[in-house]
């Protein structure tokens, strides 16, 4: 029986113009469990802890407090991400069906279909690049308090985009109190090599977040029964009316609206987010430019309100600002991006540049090295000679700062890396000067390099 669920739109581009613009990610509904499957799964860990209790390895006391949960997701330590997740649905109060909808807050951030199922749990999804996060283990899921892991599923195909694909690999961790946390649709084979009774404590590493199971798209779907198996929905807020009324399961509960910077980034071309189920993204990362090419500046965001200020800076390799641009938010989006292109005339010093975003109080960088075919990525380095700027007289001055002279190959290049000049000549220490051919009120780039080390200047004749 084919089934047919409301869909929300997936990916789109908003444009400004060809090279500046923005555009937004929506992850599709996904039913996560199907009744049947969740049933299989409460007599799988129903079944493992009594092996366990009758193991002496799980007990449980009913009358401590409920555990308070950290996030349950968290980055790779290696990824430069700023963050790694947005919140596509919650638990639905609602139990009316289909499209009655209410969450915790008295929102419609959740979902249910026409066969009666009302979401259980929260949909965390991965951005940006979730498939491209999965393969490379950037997304993980953590356990949200300490607990005994009481069962786990794997080896189920991790690359879904749609419902009716099989069982999830997943973890449950049972806590003190008896209360059982799940976390659904991990990454084949990637889960924690700790089997079943082991202890694990709160922040360790369950899984990779990915696409396993009735899944459209890389995603955490988190569910928590309580003491009683009774399904908990963690948030506290007044239309949450199954928890006492200030009664959050969360050591810090987040707001409903959390603006986050996912990250920053730069890119060869423009990224393509869609490129079909289960297809890595086409990313075009690249942080590393050559002369005469343009560089694309990405900035990614969630939850990112209508109207926030948005401050978007380059900054030169000498620290000095060679764009700075504040625009507003124009749409809200559970995760976005925008983007601007640079042309080559805009890098007028080779090094490592700067892209910085900053919203509210929060900045995030992303460093990317411009001119690196001039084998030069630190201009901070000491300098063995100085140049007297501007040119005079058709003579560049050269001051050597070492005692000794050498013989140094003097190349000359227009600002989007053409070869103008090129000769070999003898620096001796101290000043010298040598004839140049250069078009009057004209900035240039001089490359002095010798068997040991390359300096790069601006030059303006
Ligand atoms: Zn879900």
């Amino acid at each position: 029986m084919k089934k047919h669920y409301l869909l929300l739109s997936l990916t789109g581009t908003l444009f400004l113009n060809a090279q500046n613009g923005q555009g937004f990610y929506q992850p599709k509904n996904s039913i996560c469990l199907s009744q049947e499957q969740r049933q299989q799964i409460q007599e799988e860990i129903a079944n493992n802890r009594d092996i366990l209790k009758s193991q002496g390895k799980l007990t449980e006391n009913k009358k401590l407090d409920h555990p308070l949960f950290i996030w349950p997701v968290t980055k790779n330590p290696n990824t430069e991400y700023n963050n790694v997740w947005s919140i596509s649905n919650h638990v639905d109060h609602n139990a009316a069906y289909p499209n009655k909808l209410q969450d915790w807050n008295c929102g419609t951030r959740t979902y249910d279909t026409t066969d009666g199922y009302n979401h259980m749990g929260v949909d965390i999804f991965t951005w940006p690049f979730g498939w491209e996060m999965m393969d490379n283990n950037k997304a993980h899921a953590i356990a949200a308090a300490d607990g005994i892991i009481i069962g786990k599923d794997n080896g189920n195909f991790d690359r879904n985009c749609s419902f009716g694909n099989g069982n999830w690999n997943a973890v449950y961790v049972q806590h003190g109190d008896g209360s059982v946390s799940w976390y659904g649709h991990l990454k084949n084979n990637s889960l924690t090599s700790k089997p079943v009774g082991s202890f694990v404590s709160a922040g360790e590493y369950l899984g990779v977040v990915g696409s396993s199971g009735n899944s459209t798209g890389p995603h955490l779907h988190f569910e928590v029964y309580n003491s009683n198996n009774q399904l908990v929905d963690p948030y506290s807020g007044s239309c949450n009316t199954w928890n006492s009324s200030s009664d959050s399961w969360w050591v810090n509960q987040k707001s409903y609206v959390e603006p986050k910077i996912n990250a920053i980034l730069t890119h060869s071309d423009v990224a393509v987010f869609d490129n079909g189920c289960g297809v890595q993204e086409t990313t075009n990362f690249k942080d590393s430019f050559n002369t005469g090419e343009k560089v694309m500046v990405y900035m990614y965001f969630a939850d990112l309100p209508v109207g926030k200020s948005i401050n978007l800076k380059l900054i030169r390799p000498d620290n000095t600002v060679a764009y700075n641009n504040t625009f507003n938010n124009s749409n809200f989006y559970y995760a976005s991006y925008w983007y601007f292109t640079f042309q080559s005339s805009q890098f007028n010093q080779y090094g490592t540049w700067t892209a910085s975003v900053s919203v509210d109080s929060e900045t995030v960088t992303h460093n990317f090295v411009y001119g690196a075919n001039m084998n030069v990525d630190d201009l901070e380095a000491k300098k063995q000679f100085s140049v007297i700027n501007p040119i005079k007289n058709n003579q560049l001055q050269i001051v050597s700062n070492t005692m000794n002279s050498s013989k140094s190959k003097i190349e000359i290049f227009s600002l989007d890396g053409k070869l103008i000049d090129s000769k070999m000549v003898e620096l001796k220490s101290g000043s010298n000067l040598i004839d140049v051919k250069l078009q009057k009120s004209q900035n240039y780039i001089l490359k002095i390099s010798d068997e040991t080390r390359n300096e790069i200047f601006k030059i303006t004749n």
